[in-house]
């Protein structure tokens, strides 16, 4: 554990913590392998939650460093994002043909955030809109730049960017998560009486192909197969933020798959470099592009499709592809175990256990009262590092973990679960 004084003394600012907000792994990480990060001292931590849910691949991927490494040695660095190069035509290519979108463009930036502000960019400049108004449910995160943020639902996050930008928040305009308890039935019923109401000043609703960050509120089943319906009824746009959910992690390339949605666009990030390289991106359907034939995209970055972030991207799309989607199955099958061990727990350990919730290896436990602190210092004394949020523990490790490994780290959260529940 690092002193008050040697955090204040650190020159780096966090982000979402104070100066001296104290993260067990602060200054200790030397490397990262697999499902571990190694620490200064040689000894092993379990990383089971991927980074901030982001190295799909594991940590340190050969295959992908290779690469890297391979192309860095052509020596092309950097190419303005409005020349054409092949890494990043075959890339969009390949994330089109992999997409339910099948036929459109990718426009490339920096990450998540920049990504879903871009979609919003699109969305609101497509000519056939009767309005601008983007919908989007309370309980979700779709970045931390000031503008998406102040697309977040009921999070404090959000009132601060409102009240330092004083941006135009629209609060009427956040749709309420669906309930597992009646099937997303009253959800569906408010948002279509909001659209019903008046639906012409809409143009697109912004949504998480499967919760994430907001707390893991997964779809129930044909939700979303519903919403599309009502979506489509009243000409709204449909994005699908995949940068958490995308790349696998439910058990599907991209989570939206699990239902018959048609999106406008798809945004992503996080796994598609798998965090070798920051890049994000949007799909985006043709019928979109085409308000481009004639008039400018007013909206790019330096750094938009990096070459060699598109290298990244390939190679991590080659391992998400190769045999049959191999890495992607093995998450649907450990996700199934993870989900039934969830379950039991909330059975078991009741006084404890709030809710459970999850899909693939997107999954987190919901603590009651203050027991999540505890929690995560008896998990780092067991060696486990995770990602956590409110009063959520997420789950979710790297796709390809090993099933032993992923086995016994359960194991060792259940043995808390015990020794707190007694
Ligand atoms: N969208 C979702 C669903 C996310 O989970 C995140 C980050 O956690 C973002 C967008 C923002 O991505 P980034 O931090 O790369 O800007």
């Amino acid at each position: 554990m690092f002193t008050t004084k040697v955090l204040r003394q650190a020159k780096t600012l966090k982000p979402w913590s104070t100066i001296t907000s104290n993260h067990l792994l602060d200054f200790s990480i030397k490397r990262a392998s697999g499902s571990y990060y190694i620490l200064k001292d040689n000894s092993k931590i379990v990383d089971f939650s991927s980074g901030l849910m982001v190295t799909n691949l594991g940590h340190n991927n050969k295959y992908i460093n290779k690469k890297m490494k391979k192309f860095i040695d052509k020596g092309l660095l950097y190419s303005p994002p409005s020349i054409l190069i092949d890494e990043r035509e075959k890339l969009s290519q390949r994330l089109i043909e992999n997409s339910p979108i099948k036929n459109g463009k990718v426009f490339y930036t920096n990450g998540g955030a920049d990504a879903n502000e871009s979609s919003i960019y699109f969305a609101r400049n497509n000519k056939k809109n009767k309005g601008n108004r983007i919908l989007r449910f309370e309980k979700s995160f779709h970045g931390g730049s000031s503008y998406i943020s102040s697309f977040l639902g009921g999070d404090k996050r959000r009132n601060q960017k409102l009240n330092h930008f004083n941006l135009d928040l629209q609060i009427d305009n956040i749709l309420p998560n669906p309930s597992m308890i009646d099937n997303g039935k009253k959800s569906l019923e408010i948002i279509e009486n909001i659209l019903n109401k008046n639906s012409d000043d809409i143009c697109a609703v912004l949504i998480e192909g499967s919760s994430g960050t907001g707390g893991i509120y997964t779809y129930p089943e044909n939700y979303l197969n519903q919403l599309d319906i009502l979506f489509k009824k009243h000409n709204i746009l449909v994005i699908v933020d995949e940068v958490m959910s995308g790349f696998g992690r439910t058990g599907k390339v991209f989570a939206i798959e699990h239902s018959n949605l048609k999106p406008d666009m798809i945004t992503m990030a996080k796994g598609l470099t798998n965090g070798n390289i920051p890049m994000g991106g949007v799909i985006i359907s043709e019928e979109l592009c085409n308000n481009y034939k004639d008039d400018i995209v007013w909206n790019g970055l330096t750094y938009s499709g990096h070459p060699l972030a598109c290298v990244t991207a390939n190679a991590c799309l080659d391992l998400y592809l190769k045999n049959d989607k191999e890495v992607i199955r093995n998450c649907d099958n450990l996700g199934k175990i993870l989900q039934t061990k969830l379950k039991i727990y909330k059975e078991k350990y009741p006084e404890i256990i709030k809710d459970v919730r999850g899909i693939g290896l997107l999954s987190c436990i919901e603590f009651k009262d203050e027991y999540l602190k505890l929690v995560i210092k008896k998990l780092y004394e067991k060696r486990i590092n995770t990602f956590s949020n409110d009063n959520n523990l997420f789950i979710s490790p790297p796709l390809n973990i090993d099933e032993k490994l992923f086995l016994e780290t359960m194991d060792k959260i259940e043995e808390i679960l015990i020794e707190i529940n007694t």
